[in-house]
């Protein structure tokens, strides 16, 4: 089944094409990097096969940042209106995207079943059920 995607100002757009949805995990992250980022308490992305996602309209502008653990970070997003699309470690490269949630056309599709960097989870953030 195809999941279909894009930023904020429609120029980049993209298509997850999936056997099944458990191909995809959706998952917050807490971490102080996503937090920038994203511009939000935290961080949601959808891991998906790397040959899963494919971009279908525009194309996206990469940024490379060097992860605490030393190992560089990925991400792209639109260079109009700044929506980041995807993000993926160095060692991973070859293998996964994760896709920005938010700019699913229905995020609500994909749930997150996970979270990661609990410690930085805000004070104000109630932990998430049944994860
Ligand atoms: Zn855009
Ligand atoms: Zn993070």
């Amino acid at each position: 089944m195809a999941y279909q995607g894009g930023c904020y100002c429609g120029e980049v757009g993209y298509e997850l094409d999936l056997d099944s949805p458990e191909e995809a995990r959706t998952s917050i992250c807490h971490c102080n990097n996503c937090k920038k980022f994203f511009g939000s308490a935290f961080g949601l992305t959808t891991k998906v096969p790397k040959d899963r996602f494919k971009i279908t309209k525009g194309s996206t502008k990469e940024h490379v940042s060097n992860n605490s653990s030393a190992s560089k970070l990925y991400r792209e997003f639109c260079s109009t209106c700044g929506s980041g699309i995807l993000e993926y470690g160095e060692q991973a490269a070859s293998r996964v995207r994760y896709v920005m949630t938010g700019t699913l056309d229905d995020p609500g599709e994909l749930p997150p079943q996970g979270e990661f960097f609990c410690r930085n989870r805000e004070k104000w953030m109630p932990e998430t059920p049944n994860f």
